[in-house]
């Protein structure tokens, strides 16, 4: 059976033309079928849509504010990710994706541009456009969760890549929250946060940032290289509040992985289900506290 499913599977791909192009910026590597691009503008001629480009230089800025500037765990260099080099973004047709922007969290070990490399992805709808949205970010970021550590959760997952996307949006009103140190104690408001996913990132993650006053600046040399095709700048504005916060919080979930792995019986049954579960909580939300109080 599995050798004719292969055998199919084999003469269809002979069938199928295979048209993907493959456009490199860096280590990001953006595949795409050439008719899901629906602005071809090309400014700078170089035969590549601008759009293609300008999905490329967003995660790419990204990428250095999260590595260089604030020293968050870079993906590449992680013991999960060991022997990968390179970050692949499918850029896909909206309604083939069923949502705008996907991260995974394996390995492929045969890289679409090139089977001798390995690498980590994302996928990105066709609709969404980088001057305009962060999703770029939002999935990049999902990459440097993964790399840093084996939780899932959501309320950390969805609502701290939500928060990254401050390094390249401007946000005029921050989430604040003057009560957040007494919240940090409640059970009731725990409660609350550990069913939320994305919200977390104004309920949770930003007023943590505020009340630490962690005010950081993208420096002006980033600001001035990150540019899209057009000439537009892919940071909306230098501030981003919470990058130091944050990335202690994950490091600190590093080392506490040990305890949420053993109510599963250990590292080798820790499974994608129990890195999501519900007796995971507490323990992020100590890394929280700790992280918190010790600042
Ligand atoms: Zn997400």
């Amino acid at each position: 059976m599995r050798i004719l499913i292969m055998a199919i599977a084999l003469a269809f791909a002979m069938i199928q033309p295979v048209s993907a192009a493959v456009y490199q910026q860096g280590v990001i590597y953006v595949i795409y079928e050439e008719n899901v691009i629906k602005d071809n503008a090309d400014l700078n001629s170089n035969d590549v849509p601008d759009y293609v480009e300008d999905m490329a230089t967003q995660v790419n800025a990204a990428r250095e504010v999260f590595k260089d500037v604030f020293k968050f765990p870079d993906p590449l260099e992680s013991e999960r990710f060991k022997g990968v080099t390179s970050i692949e973004i499918d850029l896909l047709d909206r309604e083939e994706l069923g949502n705008s922007g996907k991260a995974f969290s394996n390995v492929r070990k045969k890289s679409k541009h090139d089977p001798n490399e390995r690498a980590i992805y994302i996928k990105l709808a066709n609709t969404v456009d980088s001057h305009k949205k962060p999703t770029p970010t939002h999935e990049y970021f999902h990459l440097v969760q993964y790399g840093a550590t084996y939780f899932r959760n959501g309320w950390f997952l969805e609502g701290m890549a939500t928060w990254a996307e401050d390094s390249v949006s401007e946000i005029k009103k921050y989430p604040n929250d003057l009560a957040i140190p007494l919240k940090l104690r409640s059970k009731t408001y725990e409660n609350q946060i550990f069913e939320k996913k994305y919200s977390t990132a104004k309920t949770l993650w930003f007023p943590i940032a505020i009340s630490k006053k962690d005010k950081a600046k993208i420096p002006a040399s980033l600001i001035k290289k990150y540019k899209y095709v057009d000439g537009t700048p892919v940071f909306h504005d230098d501030v981003i509040y919470g990058a130091n916060v944050m990335r202690d919080i994950i490091h600190k979930m590093k080392d506490k992985e040990e305890v949420a792995a053993a109510n599963f019986g250990g590292f080798e049954n820790w499974r994608k289900k129990g890195q999501r579960d519900e007796q995971n909580n507490e323990i992020i939300m100590d890394c929280v506290r700790e992280v918190y109080y010790s600042r």
